[in-house]
């Protein structure tokens, strides 16, 4: 399981991950990049840049 924003690696089912289907796909980030994708999110950022 790698984060999909800064490639952190987790063990097991990482349950504090958040999973984001964007465009169709699933990505995992980590603890960290959640609260920045929320961050983004509640922006309403565009999310060209991940
Ligand atoms: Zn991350």
């Amino acid at each position: 399981m790698l984060c999909a924003r800064c490639g952190a690696a987790a063990d097991g089912p990482p349950v504090s991950w958040t999973l984001s289907v964007e465009g169709g796909v699933r990505r995992h980030y980590c603890e960290v990049c959640s609260r920045e994708n929320l961050r983004a999110i509640e922006g309403r950022l565009d999310a060209e840049w991940w």
